[in-house]
Order: structure tokens, then sequence, then C-alpha cells
């Protein structure tokens, strides 16, 4: 039974890393599939996003880089761009907490490629992240060095080797050496992915997640329904009357952070910009001052909100919703940390209810809608949105069926 990241073998300071990140006991994808991906296996692991399935192939990517060489060791294909700059994102934070000097770089389609092989020339990334057009590109120009590749990662599988696509991501794996590492990862397998994965691996080891889409039972899921204009103010009504003692409010760009934390110390919040172009420094002051309560709110990205483990944060609200599912597990672990309870309330428009359908599917979570009524948040009447929302798709349906 493997109950700590030290039962896998990896390097202390990976574990030191982790447990910055309040990660402490790995999860069962990442205790299944580490120690084989440490011994060199090729390994084929269905896991759903909110498994852990990046760090699962991280860790021991990390643990394996040889840091005193400047070459490209490791290659993660991604059929998305957001995915490889979350990938990314995972990388840099891993690399910053556990003090490992290693080097990454996404290299995605539609950026110029020029500017890619100056950074690529410069950098000599350890980890390359990227979408496979570009990568294949870069490795018929030599830029990227495939024969130093040794191990190559394929994120969302099941998309990278669909029938119709998979050549590209074929072309990659075989201008590698024969002895490089291939693991593959996916939600979900479909037959001919696992066969075309086998095609391309040596007696891959396949390993399933056993666990079950977790999410803290002590957090509370709302909704509250309005207008696009009016999220703002329905925000700023919302937070008079849920009281929270610690919140993180959040919000995807950081014209609209600074916009909402302006106007929400304009009505005598103690709240703070969490923005990207803060500097570690200040970031690290402005965490403090949250912990200890000087300042209650937090107006944060996903990004600057990853890792952040305050004890007694009490709400949770998304001004904006995550741009990708299991991000919503993410953001609403904020609260309910220990034996506390917790409050996570989305603000949204009628036409984005599909998406807190999506949230009770994926996560077996159940949303109640409220509405603020005389400064005070009541249960709201869901059938009468679930109706005007069900009338909103038929209208989209029909003109899609013209
Ligand atoms: P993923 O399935 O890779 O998309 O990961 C989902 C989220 O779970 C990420 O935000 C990770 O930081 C987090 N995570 C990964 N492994 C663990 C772990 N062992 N314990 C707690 N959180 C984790």
């Amino acid at each position: 039974m493997i109950n700590s990241f030290s039962d896998l073998n990896l390097n202390s300071s990976i574990i030191e890393g982790l447990q910055k990140q309040g990660i402490n006991i790995p999860t069962s994808i990442q205790a299944n599939s580490i120690l084989p991906a440490l011994e060199g296996k090729d390994i084929i692991g269905e896991a759903f996003t909110g498994s852990g399935k990046t760090l699962a192939y991280l860790l021991p990517l990390f643990h394996k880089i040889d840091t005193s060489k400047r070459e490209m060791q490791g290659l993660i294909l991604a059929p998305t761009h957001e995915l490889a700059k979350q990938i990314e994102d995972q990388i840099k934070l891993l690399a910053e907490n556990s003090s490992f000097p290693i080097t990454s770089l996404s290299i995605i389609g539609d950026v110029n490629i020029n500017n890619q092989i100056k950074k690529l020339k410069e950098i000599k990334p350890h980890i390359i992240v990227g979408s496979t057009g570009r990568i294949l590109d870069l490795i018929r120009k030599k830029k990227i060095t495939a024969h130093t590749i040794k191990t190559i990662v394929i994120d969302e599988g099941d998309n990278l080797l669909d029938p119709k696509r998979s050549n590209v991501t074929k072309d990659i794996v075989k201008s590698t050496m024969r002895d490089r590492q291939l693991m593959l990862f996916s939600a979900s397998i479909k037959p001919e992915t696992l066969e075309t994965a086998k095609s391309l691996m040596k007696e891959p080891i396949i390993i399933k997640s056993e666990d079950k889409p977790l999410i803290n039972p002590n957090i509370e899921h709302m909704f509250i329904l309005c207008e696009r204009r009016d999220k703002f103010e329905t925000l700023r009504k919302v937070l008079v009357a849920a009281k929270p003692e610690k919140a993180i409010i959040f919000v995807n760009n950081n014209e609209d952070i600074e916009l909402t934390t302006a106007k929400l110390n304009y009505h005598s919040k103690d709240c703070f910009a969490m923005t990207g172009k803060i500097s570690k420094e200040d970031r690290k002051l402005a965490i403090e001052s949250f912990r200890t309560g000087k300042i209650k709110i937090l107006v944060s990205s996903d990004v600057t909100a990853r890792g952040l483990d305050v004890a007694d944060i009490t709400h949770v609200f998304h001004l904006d919703l995550p741009l990708k599912l299991n991000e919503y597990l993410h953001r609403s672990g904020r609260t309910a940390r220990g034996n506390a309870h917790g409050t996570s309330i989305c603000i949204l428009t009628v036409q984005q209810l599909n998406i807190i359908k999506k949230y009770e599917r994926e996560f077996n979570i159940q949303f109640k809608e409220k509405k603020v009524f005389g400064g005070v948040l009541e249960d709201a009447n869901y059938n009468s949105s679930s109706k005007q929302y069900e009338q909103k798709n038929k209208s989209y349906s029909s003109k899609f069926n013209k």
C-alpha cells in the first residue's frame, strides 16, 4: 500500500516541492504509475481529468532529467494550446517549489516559428510541451533535437492517436531513439488507441485510475443567475449577503481582476488583485496578509491561486467560470480545508447553465440555485431557470438544425 510520495522513490526535493503545493498523498494513478515510470517502462494510463494524471507523468520525468546537461530530454504532446499551457504552468510551479533547475518551453502553432526557434536555442529546455504539428515541424527543421529526447508523454491520447490525426504523433515518436520511454494518458482509451499505442511501445504497462472523481463533501455548491452585464453587481450583493470571513473570487484575466478589485475596494472591501503581473515578493506578502486576515478577499486567476493553501477560506466565488472542467475542483477545493465547511458560488448567465450540469455529472455533486433577496441569500426556483434554459437550448438547436 502506497501512502506517501517517499514510498515512490522520488527525489526528496520533489517531495518537498509537492508539500509546498499542499500535495502529500499520491492519487491512485500516481501510486500505480510512478514506480514503473521511474524504471523506464512504457505506460498506458487511463485516468480522468482531476485524477492527478499530469503529476503522474511529470514527477518521474522531473526525477529522471539530468539537469547538468542543457539538452532537450522530455517531450509532452497535448491536443490543445490550453492544455499545453496548463501543463507548462504545473512544470514551472514544481520547478520553483522543488528548486529543481528544470527548464521548459511550450511550443504551439499560431505563434511565430522564428521566435520559437530563437527561444529553443537560448533556453535549450529540458522539457518541451506543445502541439504535435509545430513540434514535428521543428523536429524536421532540426531545431528540436529528437535524438536527445528520453521520454515522450502523450496527454489526452485518445485525441492525439485518433486514426484521423495520429500520423503526426506517430511521426514524432518515430523520429526519436528506439530506447526512449513512451507514456500515454487519457480519460478513456478506445480500442483503436490502445492498438496504436501498443504498436509504438515495448510491453507497455496498462494502468487504470481507481479513484472516483473526488470533491470534498464539506463544500456546498451554489449558483446565481444574472445577465452578463449584471455580473459585478450580483457579486457585490452576494458578498454582502454571504458575509464571507475569507474568500477568493476567481476571475479569468488580469484586466478584469484589477477592475473587479478596484470596484470592490471602492465599496470598502479588503480586496487584493492577485494578477499574473505582481512580483513574487508581492505575491508572498499578499498571501501572508490573506493568511493573517489583513486582506479578506483575493481576486485571482486560476494560475495565481495555484498551490494556495490557506486554512480558513469560507467562500469561493466564480465571477468567471473556469476555462477547464477540472479547474472547478481545484478552485472550490480552496475552501473547506481540513474538517471545515465551505461554500462555492458560481455567478453565471442562463447560457452557462449547461456547464453547471456538466459539473454535477462529472463530479457527482448537486448545485443549489440561489438568489439575493432583501440582502439575504435564498433558494431560487430551479425549475423556472431550467425552463428558460431548455427554451434557449431549443431555439439554439432549431437554429443549428435548419
Ligand atoms: P490533473 O488530473 O493532472 O488535471 O490534476 C488535477 C489537480 O489535482 C491539479 O490541480 C493538481 O495540482 C492536483 N493534484 C495532483 N495530484 C494531487 C495529489 N496527489 N493530491 C492532491 N492534489 C493533487
